[in-house]
């Protein structure tokens, strides 16, 4: 028997968990709908990880050249590898300009042209003429604080609409009907220890990636996939999620991001021979490949001996030839990380840096409109009713194999703001709440209660630390048979041993112990789901490079992976890519053969 705990109960039409640029763009589209809405965090909204953020938000407005929503997802499909789902990358590309100018009119302080345009750079793989013509500038910047500036202003927008806030508040489960159908969340507050139960028609989940699985990311501690935990333990299944995404330019040993917004202004990487070896990689687009490509010549450098630094194990970014006004007026904040975390001044020497984990393709499946499917072999879109997911923690699926940068930030608005606009059409404000299974809010509780009084022989840090080093190792930016079945392994016997973990703080107020447990908790199933379908996945597809199956193979593998994760267990299923578009080509949509599966070089 679990010991009691006092709830204090809320109820809204929505409950948003998180407050990133997806949560609340869709926190702000809801309160604007007319919905009772929400929105819980477990930290204050504005210290999200998106206020990271550097590059910038991709969206073909054309103002520094010409630019089409059909060159954007053209490129976003190429991206993709040819793993994205068509629908939602029309709706992506299409929205992008829409959703882009109404962050200008809440307020966004973008970066402008001489003539008062949205001033927009060029960004690794966004390309015009269907990839025949010159890079395009397509990204949308406010100087390389891009993301935070988006944060403030979507914040400040919520709270004019009367949205309601619940700041450091941990959620650690969801609710769900016996029919299966969402009916709220289990959240714990930080700072006075209560528990309080949030009975929704309608949660959506905005919490961001898992980045923290592995011991060198460029994301925020906090990115534990939280979400994506809550998910799995529901019995739903998470999407691709094999293809993890490495940044280029981590900085060496500290691994936060040198955005690709410096590459966009110019800067090259070089080897210890001084050489831009992207010339001899990618021809065309050199150092603005597109992310898996660059990482992975990095790597190759480095293997063949040509790295730099004492141990030749890292990689040299250049930007000391480009004026100081150019760094000062569009990259202040990373010539601030260089001095900090480098010891760099980088209007005179190179940046040292590194292929480090940044962003995570994979997630809970949904469709575009941000609803949460669980699919079944006779309905690969069938719905989970009462659950929606947005930003990082989704895949609906846009990214396929291949995140390009600055898709993510607009990925972010234009499917938070899709979801608020199916909310406002499936919850009814008049309807009563769904009376809460008492059997699911039991079982939250007693897993709450259980980590509180973990008293087994290894500290939560001893099992992350397993954890993310088995993940470095195994399924790195190259993996092989031998690397992936080993991590399958090692991830499995990491997750066992959590069985026996030990939470040594007992109290209930900012408990970091049991935060750090409860968290630790979503990081392994996102894990376990990334090495199994890795393993599984024989073939080398976007950010998932095989060196056994170094080809990419359409006929068996074009399919969106999905795994169910039960104790230290995975089974897995497969789901087909959309391949429809919603726009007809007669009617203003994109030219079909344009985007048919081809090699992919750049
Ligand atoms: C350093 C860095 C730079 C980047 N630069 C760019 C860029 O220039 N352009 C681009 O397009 N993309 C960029 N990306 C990627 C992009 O920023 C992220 O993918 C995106 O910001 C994720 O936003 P999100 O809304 O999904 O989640 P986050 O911003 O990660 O927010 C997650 C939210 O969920 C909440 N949460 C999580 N778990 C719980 C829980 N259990 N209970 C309550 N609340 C919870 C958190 O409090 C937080 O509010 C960058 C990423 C990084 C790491």
């Amino acid at each position: 028997m679990s010991a009691a705990y006092e709830l204090t109960h809320h109820e809204y039409d929505v409950v948003v968990v998180g407050a990133g640029g997806s949560g609340l763009r869709a926190t702000l589209g809801m309160a604007e709908q007319g919905l009772k809405t929400a929105c819980v965090t477990k930290v204050f909204p504005t210290r999200s990880h998106t206020v990271a953020a550097q590059g910038g938000i991709a969206a073909s407005l054309g103002n520094m050249g010409p630019d089409h929503w059909h060159w954007h997802m053209y490129d976003t499909v190429k991206g993709s590898d040819w793993l994205g789902d068509t629908d939602a990358m029309e709706y992506l590309a299409r929205e992008a300009p829409k959703a882009v100018y109404e962050l200008e009119h809440y307020g966004v302080p973008f970066s402008r042209t001489e003539e008062g345009d949205i001033y927009q750079r060029p960004f690794g793989g966004h390309t015009t003429e269907f990839g025949e013509g010159p890079p395009v500038q397509r990204t949308c910047a406010a100087a390389d604080r891009t993301g935070h500036a988006i944060l403030h202003t979507l914040y400040g927008q919520s709270l004019k609409e009367k949205a309601e806030f619940f700041i450091e508040y941990f959620a650690t489960d969801l609710i769900m009907g016996e029919d299966g159908t969402c009916q709220g969340i289990l959240a714990w507050k930080l700072d006075d220890g209560s528990l309080h139960v949030f009975n929704a028609k309608m949660v959506v989940l905005a919490t961001g990636g898992y980045g923290r699985a592995y011991f060198s990311a460029t994301s925020a501690h906090t990115c534990t996939g939280d979400g994506g935990g809550m998910v799995a333990r529901q019995g739903l299944p998470l999407q691709d999620m094999e293809f993890v995404q490495f940044h280029p330019t981590g900085i060496y040993g500290a691994g936060c991001l040198i955005t690709e917004g410096a590459r966009g202004e110019g800067g090259y990487l070089t080897n210890s021979e001084g050489e831009r070896f992207m010339e001899r990689y990618a021809p065309t687009y050199k150092d603005l490949a597109s992310r898996d490509v660059v990482s992975r010549c990095m790597t190759m450098e480095i293997r063949e001996g040509r790295g730099v630094g004492e141990k030749g194990d890292h990689i040299h970014l250049n930007l000391n030839h480009l004026p100081p006004e150019t760094l000062d007026l569009r990259l202040p904040g990373i010539s601030e990380s260089a001095r900090i975390f480098a010891g760099v001044d980088l209007t005179k020497e190179p940046i040292p840096v590194l292929p480090t984990v940044h962003y995570n393709m994979g997630g809970i499946p949904t469709n575009y409109w941000g609803e949460v499917l669980n699919p079944t072999s006779d309905d690969p879109n069938r719905i989970s009713p009462g659950l929606m997911a947005v930003g990082e923690a989704g895949c609906a699926s846009v990214h396929g194999a291949n995140r390009l940068g600055s898709n993510s930030l607009i990925d972010l608005v234009v499917f938070g703001r899709a979801a608020a606009i199916k909310a406002a059409e499936v919850v009814d404000p008049k309807a009563p709440n769904p009376e809460l299974n008492q059997a699911s809010l039991q079982q939250a509780l007693d897993r709450f209660d259980g980590l509180r009084n973990a008293k087994g022989g290894i500290s939560t840090a001893e099992v992350r630390g397993n954890l993310q080093q088995a993940m470095q190792d195994e399924a790195a930016v190259f993996r092989s048979e031998e690397s992936l079945q080993n991590g399958v392994k090692r991830v499995a016997e990491v997750t066992t041993s959590f069985a026996d973990v030990a939470v040594t703080d007992r109290s209930m107020i900012w408990n970091t112990d049991l935060m750090e447990t409860l968290e630790l908790s979503n990081l392994l199933p996102n894990a376990q789901a990334t090495v199994v379908s890795a393993e599984a996945r024989k073939e080398s597809r976007g950010a998932h490079a095989h060196e056994d199956y170094p080809d990419r193979d359409d006929v068996n593998w074009r399919k969106h992976s999905l795994a169910f994760v039960e104790g230290s267990g995975v089974t897995l299923d497969y789901r087909p890519v959309t391949l429809d578009p919603l726009t007809p080509e007669g009617d203003g949509g994109i030219d079909m053969k344009k985007i048919a599966p081809k090699a992919r070089v750049y």
